[in-house]
């Protein structure tokens, strides 16, 4: 049987006797009319009640059914001295059995004012942390919908194929999303203060009070649109840095530091937008220029070719097309290396590129072979601008890049065919083309150096 079972049986029994007991010295106590030992009795009752929970209270009442019993006797047998020291023994135990309430009650109340202060600063902390958490929602709630706006923007200028575009539409997102002030972006200039400090600095800057600011004495001073407050961030493109966002406004203090948070969110995208911008642009040339000349390749220069023959037969202008190719290319790169031979073309290009209209299309068409289209002009013309050329490059000379004592310069020649149309003529790009080259094989076959034109007889 467990320690636990005993205990309870022991209270049972003791609960039982006591109860019989109680009753017998009630009777006891009237029978012998000792108020005395009634008073005794009820207590004792009543703190067997609050001690039945324990073996203790337990032992203490048996003790005093004890005593009781002692004091029936003793009062039967007349024995007067042993009721007093009964009673007095009586009167201890129920001392004792107060101090030990007293002692139980104390540690309860103890405990139970803990509990409390362990249960209000538990209290403390939840609601804490339900505010924070709130806080947390509100900022979550926030982010969403910032990121959502972001998403917008990143779009809306992602969309803009035009420098000045993106200018214009970062400027006016800029608004809209920090929700007040007037916006610029501007590209880096020397004699733009701010932007020179944040240069200098790579971090936003925001101004309070331009007329409190000493870093910024100028605005003091030239401060002749009254503009109070400035937030403003870099713009990168390329890691590189391109220029500010910046809001200003004509009341002190207006921007917050949650704006300036915001605003280097933007400049992030915009920097983005721009860098894809000029990525983009980069390509789009990347991809339609030689990389030895810097001309127009072949591709595009076919493009080119097929859209100025529509052009010409809408409009009915006349065209020229011609095919310029190096004399004994081949003998100046076995001669000379590689190197120079590409030397040679870059030079050639250079003359090409000065000698054309802004108008006329240039391109590398081949190894040592360029093209070109002339707008608005007939063969009589063209005959004139390419025999000019011919001349040119026939008196140049040509640098070539080899390390010796003395600078290495060569003669070239080069042959040319061109054919033109009239503004009405019929005619595939590849067939033009066809007609230029039979053109220039002619002047080829004809001795070099020359200038010949295709005739449709
Ligand atoms: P022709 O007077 O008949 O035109 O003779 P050519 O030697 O100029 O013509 P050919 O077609 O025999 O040789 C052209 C040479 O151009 C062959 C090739 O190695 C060279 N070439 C082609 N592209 C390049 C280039 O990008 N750089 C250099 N250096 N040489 C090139
Ligand atoms: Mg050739
Ligand atoms: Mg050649």
């Amino acid at each position: 049987m467990s320690k636990k079972n005993i205990l309870n049986i022991f209270r049972i029994v003791s609960y039982f006797t006591f109860v019989i007991v109680f009753f017998i010295a009630l009777a006891v106590n009237i029978y012998l009319h000792s108020l005395v030992n009634l008073l005794l009795v009820i207590t004792l009752v009543i703190v067997f009640y609050y001690f039945s929970e324990n073996a203790c209270g337990g032992i203490l009442i048996i003790f005093t059914i004890a005593t009781f019993v002692f004091d029936i006797i003793f009062v039967k047998q007349k024995y007067e001295i042993y009721v007093v020291i009964l009673e007095y023994i009586s009167i201890v135990c129920l001392c004792l059995i107060l101090e030990m309430y007293k002692i139980k009650y104390i540690s309860i109340k103890k405990c139970f004012s803990e509990k409390y202060n362990v249960i209000s600063k538990e209290i403390i902390l939840i609601n804490y942390e339900i505010s924070e958490n709130k806080k947390m929602i509100v900022d979550l709630t926030q982010r969403i919908r910032d990121f959502k706006e972001i998403g917008k923007i990143f779009q809306s200028l992602q969309a803009s194929s035009v420098e000045r575009k993106i200018i214009e539409k970062s400027e006016d997102i800029a608004y809209k999303f920090i929700g007040k002030g007037s916006w610029k972006l501007k590209k880096y200039e020397d004699n733009d203060v701010l932007a020179s400090y944040i240069k200098s600095t790579s971090l936003p800057l925001m101004i309070r009070d331009a007329t409190n600011d000493n870093r910024f004495l100028f605005l003091r001073q030239q401060n002749s649109s009254n503009k109070m407050s400035f937030i403003a961030t870099s713009i990168k493109f390329n890691e590189v840095f391109w220029g500010i966002l910046q809001g200003s406004s004509n009341i002190k203090n207006f921007f917050s530091e949650h704006d300036l948070r915001q605003l280097s969110l933007l400049s992030g995208i915009v920097s983005t937008v721009l860098d894809n911008f000029y990525l983009c642009k980069q390509l789009q040339t990347l991809a339609i220029t030689d990389g030895l000349t810097g001309l127009y390749n072949q591709t595009y220069f076919k493009e080119i070719l097929r859209e100025e023959i529509d052009r010409s037969r809408s409009n009915r202008f006349p065209l020229s097309l011609g095919i310029l190719d190096v004399d004994f290319f081949k003998n100046i790169n076995d001669r000379y290396g590689h190197q120079s031979g590409d030397s040679i073309l870059r030079q050639v290009s250079s003359i090409l590129r000065s000698r054309f209209r802004r108008t006329d299309f240039v391109a590398r068409y081949g190894g040592e072979e360029f093209a070109f289209v002339m707008l608005r002009t007939n063969s009589r013309e063209a005959v004139k601008i390419l025999e000019h050329i011919r001349l040119k490059i026939e008196k140049q000379s040509f640098f070539l890049p080899i390390e010796s004592l003395y600078p290495i310069q060569i003669k070239i020649t080069v042959s040319i065919g061109f054919a033109s149309l009239t503004g009405n003529s019929h005619i595939s790009e590849e067939k033009f083309i066809k007609n230029v080259d039979s053109a220039l094989y002619k002047a080829k076959q004809l001795g070099r150096n020359r200038v010949e034109c295709f005739s449709y007889e």
